[in-house]
């Protein structure tokens, strides 16, 4: 089942010459396109249901897509469904595009012919969220900006390529809070881009704080049988506490040992809920809990903390709260790294998950064993926190200038891999 074999990507078919290529189409959301055949390949970008894609070829499990003139990505056969022969790829013109305020920073209303296949990049500096419509173009029209739409300074837009319009969002440079982007209707792309922080400290501020694990998930299990799910929760009751007096609102996707789906469902049945509480309620700061294991077989001997994240702006909550909770627990701060942690590639918000210490190591997991210790883990993820929303209000995101740009990815041992 082999169409196009051997053709460089100059001569492949334009979107006029649709009827040359088969078409396949999303059935899923959020349906991850990856760089390569396999879902250890990176997500290009993730795309809504219902989309069409032109196919290049079919390899084993996966069809390789075209997006655009001359980018190919692939997508997992299970998720998409081969159309007939002749079924035309997602294509489209935009026809307007306006920049308006909503409550919570800046609405990109974009206005199209039909849904087609877009990547988001977020830049920290310059501040800005690159937009790519792939087999799209734009057409004749002016950029409407209506009054009060100031999480947006200025757009820019190009036909970059003879199918691929791409949309630049200038924004403050200043730390970023988030975006979301979608279809409400098949004619309208919306993307919400959040103002900045209006405010240092904790007040006013929602912070969504998931316990990792819980019910029959019971996450890490020490050598003398502590359960991670039981220590995470207490962490996080703990820090609950802490925010909330110190001023905030505090969103917990558990507050007992009851967990989300089951074992037997998948980890999507676990994770999906904590994602999907956590973005309808437009949480300010996402910290999911955890402590770690080496695995089976494994040296026991690994220990300390660790700190990830996913989004470019969520490096400097990373860099922070890991900072201060290795500080507060003297453990020894192994690393941040950036990772496609399930829970953390939302784009709603900086979202930022820490392993505070080994429980697979003994002398950890006595540590997590004492109150005291797990109060110090408390109070170093609730100092951090703190003091990110004060560094917050006076930096992109990137402390000084050549500090670790996103894409440095830290190492080996987790537990808690989350992968799909
Ligand atoms: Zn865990």
């Amino acid at each position: 089942m082999l169409w196009v074999v051997g053709l460089c990507l100059s001569c492949l078919p334009q979107t006029g010459h649709a009827q040359t290529e088969r078409v396949v189409k999303i059935l899923v959301e959020n349906a991850a396109i990856r760089s390569g055949p396999t879902t250890e390949h990176d997500r290009v970008t993730v795309l809504p249901s219902g989309l069409k894609l032109p196919v290049v070829r079919k390899e084993g499990g996966w069809y390789r897509i075209r997006l655009g003139d001359s980018q190919e990505a692939y997508v997992s056969a299970d998720i998409v469904e081969l159309l007939p022969e002749g079924s035309a790829p997602s294509q489209a013109k935009v026809t307007d595009v306006s920049v308006r305020p909503f409550e919570k920073g800046t609405r990109i209303v974009i206005s199209l012919t039909a849904p087609v296949p877009f990547r988001i990049v977020q830049r920290l500096r310059p501040a800005a969220l690159i937009l790519e419509l792939f087999n799209c173009r734009l057409s004749q029209y002016g950029v409407r900006q209506l009054e009060g739409a100031d999480a947006v300074l200025a757009i820019e837009q190009v036909q970059k390529t003879t199918n691929t319009a791409e949309l630049t969002f200038h924004l403050p440079q200043r730390q970023q809070t988030g975006y979301t982007a979608g279809f409400p209707s098949d004619d309208t792309m919306a993307i919400d881009i959040r103002r900045p922080y209006q405010s240092a400290g904790l007040q006013d501020k929602l912070i969504g704080i998931d316990p990792g694990h819980g019910g029959a998930w019971t996450g890490a299990i020490g050598p003398t049988g502590l359960r991670e799910k039981q220590a995470n929760l207490d962490i996080a009751l703990r820090l609950k506490q802490l925010l909330e007096t110190g001023g905030a609102r505090v969103l917990m996707t558990r507050e007992t040992d009851a967990g989300f789906g089951s074992p037997g469902a998948g980890q999507a049945s676990d994770l999906d809920p904590r994602r999907e509480l956590t973005k309808q309620a437009a949480c300010d700061l996402f910290v999911s809990v955890h402590n770690n294991d080496t695995g089976e077989g494994t040296s026991r001997s690994v220990g300390g903390t660790e700190t990830y994240y996913w989004t470019p702006m969520s490096i400097l909550p990373a860099k922070v709260i890991h900072a201060n909770l290795g500080a507060a627990l003297g453990t020894q701060c192994r690393f941040i790294s950036w990772r496609p942690f399930y829970v953390l590639r939302e784009t709603d918000c900086p979202r930022v998950l820490v392993e505070c210490c080994y429980l697979s190591n003994p002398d950890e997991e006595a540590a997590l064993k004492s109150v005291d210790f797990r109060h110090r883990a408390a109070l170093g993820v609730f100092c951090g926190i703190r003091e990110f929303f004060d560094k917050a209000m006076t930096t992109d995101g990137l402390e000084t200038a050549g500090e670790q740009e996103p894409g440095s990815v830290g190492v080996q041992e987790n537990g808690d891999g989350q992968r799909p």
